[in-house]
């Protein structure tokens, strides 16, 4: 029997763990096994590390044994000028690590500037990818995956996240929004009053112990947390696409299009082979109608 070939332990090509630049590295959004050997490797190595919460991140850093070189707090109100320093430090050639408090930077996170930035510099960037509870929720949720849409946060008032959802709701494609668990009822029943019948999925502390979920109607799922109350922790919420299937066309509506074929002179076969086209209908239940019609 031939040996299995061993599976070399760095592929050829492979980008390190740690590039001057900027590295975007993704962090669990509740399972701290979630965290990838190569965020672990960043950590551990970068120069800096760019934290939203150096709290956050320090307590996080701590579980993991990882004693950082360097925490810079950076988020969406520091200063230009702290922002300003994390560039010089890239272009002296230091190694920055971005991370949020979970989940990947950026993504309704803090760092869109920074890396803007960082490209208008031409300052090397990198992802490490890994947890992100919008995949998560998609992955999980028995929604179409093949076109989503990214909605992030909702507004928080009815009358804007009304307006926000009659725009959203027509697209062909899942939804998925953030949403603080203190307003999922309120967001489900507005749902329900533009879709009541449109199906919905909630997941409530994806990765974590008491992980949970729901794939029902708006309708169905408003009244629920109606009843039991907004639910605790974090929540994704993923509206599924319109149904798209055409409503069928009914018998008489199909009579009327071969009369009308055949009064303007088309043989019968053609006559049922057009107004099958026409209305992407069964060839066979066109021609039982012809029959009906004008039996031979
Ligand atoms: N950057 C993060 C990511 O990549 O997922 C998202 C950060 S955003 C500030 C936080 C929101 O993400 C929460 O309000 C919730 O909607 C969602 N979220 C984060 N962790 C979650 C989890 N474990 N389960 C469900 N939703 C989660």
């Amino acid at each position: 029997m031939t040996p299995p070939k061993q599976m070399p332990k760095q592929m050829p090509n492979q980008m390190p763990n740690q590039i001057p630049g900027l590295t975007i590295t993704s962090t669990p959004i509740g399972n701290l096994d979630d965290l990838s050997p190569r965020a672990a490797q960043s950590l551990k190595t970068a120069d800096i590390i760019a934290c939203e919460d150096s709290r956050h991140t320090g307590m996080m850093l701590k579980r993991l044994g990882i004693v950082p070189k360097k925490l810079q707090s950076y988020h969406e109100h520091s200063p230009a000028q702290t922002r300003e320093k994390l560039l010089t430090a890239m272009q002296d050639g230091k190694a920055v690590t971005l991370v949020s408090d979970a989940g990947t930077p950026l993504i309704s996170d803090p760092g869109y500037r920074l890396v803007k930035a960082c490209r208008t510099r031409t300052i090397p960037i990198t992802a490490i990818p890994g947890p992100s509870a919008l995949l998560a929720g998609l992955v999980t949720s028995g929604l179409p995956t093949d076109r989503f849409y990214f909605a992030g946060f909702l507004p928080h008032t009815s009358k804007k996240r009304q307006t926000t959802l009659a725009t959203l709701m027509p697209l062909d494609a899942s939804i998925i929004c953030y949403e603080s668990a203190k307003r999922l009822t309120a967001t489900l029943a507005d749902i329900a009053s533009i879709a009541p019948d449109r199906l919905c999925y909630v997941g409530r502390e994806l990765t974590k112990r008491f992980e949970q979920s729901w794939l029902e109607c708006a309708a169905d799922l408003a009244a629920h947390f109606a009843d039991h109350g907004n639910p605790k922790g974090e929540v994704v919420l993923i509206i599924a696409p319109p149904p798209n299937e055409k409503p069928e066309i009914s018998d008489d509506a199909l009579i009327d299009l071969l009369r009308s074929e055949r009064k303007k002179g088309v043989s019968r076969r053609d006559a049922v082979r057009a107004v099958a086209a026409a209305t992407a209908t069964n060839k066979a239940r066109v021609y039982t109608l012809m029959l009906g019609l004008e039996s031979p």
